[in-house]
């Protein structure tokens, strides 16, 4: 059985000493481990962005993409082979800009995949302009005078775009991180998790004590019902979005693929690789 020294490979990652995406590959090598895969079954799609180099840094399968297409390639992989465990990851430069309409109907979809932003508030690759998720006022290379747009609010999204799995953490708390990625990729249908990721170059205002200071953990509010959307939605709006733990799941909707006719007992691989594409499209 894999432990999770197998899913790690030979190549050093060359993030910034102290970037929270460290914590996220180790999450991810530690949940693989943990639910049982081996490095065969998993598969780590990603985007562009430093969070993009992941999938480089997991010894899995590996698609580093292009800006914003990480889900697109993964939900493709999912249908042509739907015995893998497949995760899409990037940043929220990544997934709530240029890939934003793909998030959206991805989360609709419900295709059963794990979506894991690294969510820094920033765009570190390009050396630190303003992301969908900076908030007001933030002042970068590109907002001298401070960023005038809203922030984007992508677990509240989430939730209008009829997400079944809805979670967020934060990179410092591993134990928490891991637990989550393990329910996500055992969740039946699209799971979103957002993770607080700090860029320690270029984002010195949502810093390691800036998170710690802000995060509202969902352990401390009493009664809190993963299962309640409204409640969900309502506690992200009330906190800024700053709750971490599951915030939603839906257990009782199933994944698109086994909704597809055609998909329901094997994965397209399976069937039968020589489909033409006319026979494909009659699937
Ligand atoms: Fe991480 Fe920021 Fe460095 Fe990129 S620039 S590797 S996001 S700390
Ligand atoms: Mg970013």
């Amino acid at each position: 059985m894999a432990t999770f020294k197998d899913f790690r490979n030979n190549i050093k990652p060359n993030w910034c000493p102290g970037c929270g995406d460290f914590s996220v590959q180790a999450a991810i090598q530690r949940a693989a481990a943990n639910i049982g895969l081996e490095p065969e079954n998993l598969a780590v799609v990603s985007g562009i962005g430093c969070s993009g180099r992941i999938s480089g840094y997991i010894n899995a399968y590996g698609f580093h993409g292009i800006h914003g297409r990480s889900l697109p390639i993964a939900q493709g992989l999912k249908m042509a082979n739907r015995e893998l465990t497949v995760i899409a990851s990037g940043g929220d430069g990544d997934g709530f800009a240029i890939g934003m309409g793909h998030t959206v109907h991805a989360i609709r979809r419900n295709m059963n995949i794990t979506y894991i932003v690294m969510d820094n508030q920033i765009y570190g690759l390009t050396k630190g302009q303003t992301s969908p998720r900076s908030a007001e006022g933030f002042k970068t290379k590109s907002t001298p005078q401070g960023s005038i747009e809203s922030t984007l609010a992508p677990l509240e999204i989430a939730l209008s775009a009829g997400a079944t799995f809805v979670a967020q953490s934060f990179s410092s708390n591993l134990k928490q991180l891991t637990s989550l990625i393990e329910q996500g990729l055992q969740h039946e249908g699209f799971s979103m998790i957002n993770v607080f990721s700090p860029c320690v170059t270029f984002n010195k205002i949502n810093t390691y004590d800036w998170f710690k200071e802000n995060i509202i953990d969902l352990e401390e509010i009493e009664g809190y019902d993963p299962s309640n959307r409204i409640q969900a939605m309502t506690k992200l709006m009330e906190t800024g979005g700053m709750l971490t733990g599951l915030i939603y799941q839906d257990k009782q909707k199933k994944s698109y693929e086994n909704l597809v006719a055609g998909f329901k007992e094997e994965g397209l691989a399976k069937q039968n690789i020589s489909l033409s594409e006319e026979e494909f499209h009659k699937l």
